[in-house]
């Protein structure tokens, strides 16, 4: 199995380590990373400048941009093969619920759609902002493999990818897998408002909602249930049931 592996806390992150290393176990690792921490860039491209990927001394490629740039450049020519999956992580911290409409942890496995089998987000539910080193992140990587080694029972709709979370509790705590659906988040808290050094009103987004939805079925009651959160995401955006009551609505627009 041919994996790209990328992620959105950058190239140097110790996530992305314990990742590359545990799928180098199962087959050949290639790693497109951002050179530095893109995190909430969801499915960004930048397209007003190039981009130029650098050659790391481990062999990975750290790019000027954001995740989705990665896996998108990696996809569409700058590789001579095509991987078999991409697999982008491990990302410091939750990603669950609303939060993945702005991960880009979640964007660049999203980024993989038009593969075959798609992709794999993973996320550390927990760590983030504790300063971990590689060993926090060997029991997710391991959680990742077992996935791995199941994948080709999977049957999987095109354009869809798995976005997995993992407690941040030692593997022998973890209690096995759970398929989720996303859960919901309340309203972000405030704003932090600030001034400048020159007097100016200056604002760092808030932190983000506490769960609203975290119920039965959800990603967050997984996680909490100290199970390993695996929910099938699709790009489709389109909310089917409210097709009909937009559709009549328009007859007397
Ligand atoms: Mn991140």
């Amino acid at each position: 199995m041919r994996f790209l592996v990328s992620n959105d806390d950058g190239v140097q992150s110790p996530g992305l380590e314990a990742l590359a290393e545990a799928l180098a176990r199962l087959g050949e690792v290639t790693v497109v990373a951002p050179d530095s921490e893109r995190s909430a860039f969801s499915s960004a491209l930048t397209l007003d400048r190039p981009l130029r990927p650098v050659r790391q001394p481990n062999g990975f490629w750290a790019v000027n941009g954001t995740p989705a740039d990665c896996v998108h450049l990696a996809l569409n020519g700058f590789l001579d093969f095509e991987p078999d999956i991409v697999v982008s992580g491990i990302n410091a911290g939750a990603n669950l619920g609303d939060d993945t409409l702005y991960s880009g942890t979640v964007a660049a496995a999203m980024e993989g759609r038009f593969l075959g089998k798609t992709g794999i987000a993973v996320s550390l539910a927990g760590a983030h902002g504790k300063g971990y080193g590689i060993d926090a992140y060997r029991a997710a990587a391991q959680m990742v493999v077992r996935l791995i080694q199941s994948w080709p029972r999977l049957n999987l709709p095109a354009r869809t990818i798995l976005n997995v979370n993992v407690p941040d509790i030692p593997l022998a705590d973890i209690r096995g897998f759970q398929v989720s659906r996303l859960g919901h988040r309340q309203r972000a808290k405030d704003v932090l408002a600030l001034e400048d050094p020159r007097g100016r009103k200056v604002y760092w987004i808030g932190i983000s909602g506490n769960p609203a939805d975290a119920g039965e079925g959800t990603d967050f009651h997984a996680v909490n249930a100290s199970c390993v959160s695996v929910t099938p995401l699709l790009t489709d955006l389109t909310r089917h049931d409210a097709l009909q009551d937009v559709s009549r609505w328009l007859q007397d627009v």
